[in-house]
C-alpha cells in the first residue's frame, strides 16, 4: 500500500509564520521588512482602539496588510477570562465584523488579549467562526499545534529568536512536518531599539527552498484541507473535494499536487 504523508504547499515540510498584535503604527516598518524577505505573518487588531493614537489608520488596513492576514484581537482588549461569556462573544464578533468590512474576507483568527483564556471561552470560539487562537509565551518547539485554540508560538522575538531560527534551518528529517512560529508587538522593536534583530532574522530565514512562508490561517487551512482529502481504502487514488490544491508525498516522493476538485491516481 502507498505510504502517504501530508505536505505543505509545494511539497515542503517546514513552515514559518509570524504573529503580531495590537496594530500599532510600527507595523508599517515591520511589514516593509517582512515583504522585503518574503516572510508572511498575521496581524491581530482591536477595532475599538484605532482612535487611541499611535495606531495604523483604519483606511490603510486593506493595503498595508495585503498578502498577510488580518485577524481578531477583540474590540477593546479586555482580560476576557474575567468577563461574562456573552460579552466575550460580542468582543469577538464585533471585531470580526469591523475588520471584515475593511478586508473583504472572513476573519477567522484570534489572539487572546493579555493571553487571557478559559476552557469555556475556548469551547465557544468555533461557534463564533474562529479557527485558531494564540496564547502568549514561548514553547521553543517546532511541533504543530495540538490544540489550535491554545496555539503557543515557538518564541517571542525577544526569546532566543536567532538561536531558534538557526536550529530550524538545520532541520532536515523529511518524515516530519515542522513549524516555526514567532510572535510579538511591533512597538517592542522601537522600545528596545532592536529593529536590527528582526531584520537579521528575516534576512537569515527568507528565500529558502524548503520553507513555506505562510500566515497563521494559511497554516490552519492547509492542515484542514489535508483532512478533507478522500483517499481510496488502498491508497491507490485520492479525491480533493476542496477549492484549493493539496500536496502530499507518496512513498517518499514529495510534492505530489492534488488539484482542487480532481481525482489523482497514486
Ligand atoms: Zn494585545
Amino acid at each position: 500500500m502507498n505510504r502517504v504523508y501530508c505536505c505543505f504547499p509545494g511539497g515542503k515540510h517546514k513552515a514559518l509564520t509570524m504573529s503580531y498584535d495590537d496594530g500599532r503604527s510600527y507595523d508599517r516598518r515591520l511589514i516593509e521588512i517582512f515583504n522585503r524577505y518574503g516572510i508572511k505573518g498575521t496581524f491581530h487588531l482591536n477595532s475599538g482602539l484605532f482612535d487611541r493614537g499611535d495606531r495604523v489608520e483604519p483606511d490603510e488596513i486593506a493595503t498595508l496588510y495585503r498578502g498577510h492576514e488580518v485577524a481578531c484581537h477583540t474590540v477593546t482588549h479586555p482580560t476576557i477570562a474575567r468577563c461574562p461569556l456573552p460579552e466575550v462573544a460580542q468582543e469577538v464578533l464585533e471585531d470580526r465584523k469591523w475588520l471584515e468590512a475593511r478586508t473583504g474576507y472572513p476573519v477567522r483568527g484570534l489572539s487572546y488579549p493579555n493571553g487571557s483564556v478559559t476552557k469555556e471561552i475556548e469551547e465557544m470560539l468555533p461557534a463564533l467562526g474562529i479557527r485558531y487562537s494564540r496564547v502568549v509565551g514561548s514553547s521553543d518547539s517546532f511541533a504543530l499545534p495540538e490544540n489550535p485554540y491554545r496555539w503557543q508560538a515557538t518564541c517571542h522575538h525577544n526569546h532566543r529568536l536567532m538561536e531558534n531560527g538557526e536550529e530550524f534551518l538545520k532541520l532536515f528529517k523529511k518524515q516530519y512536518l515542522y513549524l516555526m512560529y514567532v510572535w510579538g508587538h511591533s512597538y517592542e522593536f522601537k522600545d528596545r531599539d532592536n529593529w536590527d534583530l528582526i531584520e537579521a532574522f528575516c534576512e537569515m530565514m527568507g528565500g529558502k527552498e524548503d520553507i513555506w512562508y505562510c500566515t497563521n490561517i494559511e497554516f490552519m487551512d492547509c492542515m484542514d484541507d489535508f483532512k478533507r482529502l478522500q483517499f481510496a481504502a488502498d491508497n491507490s487514488f485520492v479525491y480533493n473535494p476542496g477549492a484549493r490544491d493539496c500536496y502530499i508525498s507518496v512513498n517518499d516522493q514529495a510534492g505530489i499536487r492534488i488539484p482542487a476538485g480532481e481525482t489523482v491516481q497514486l
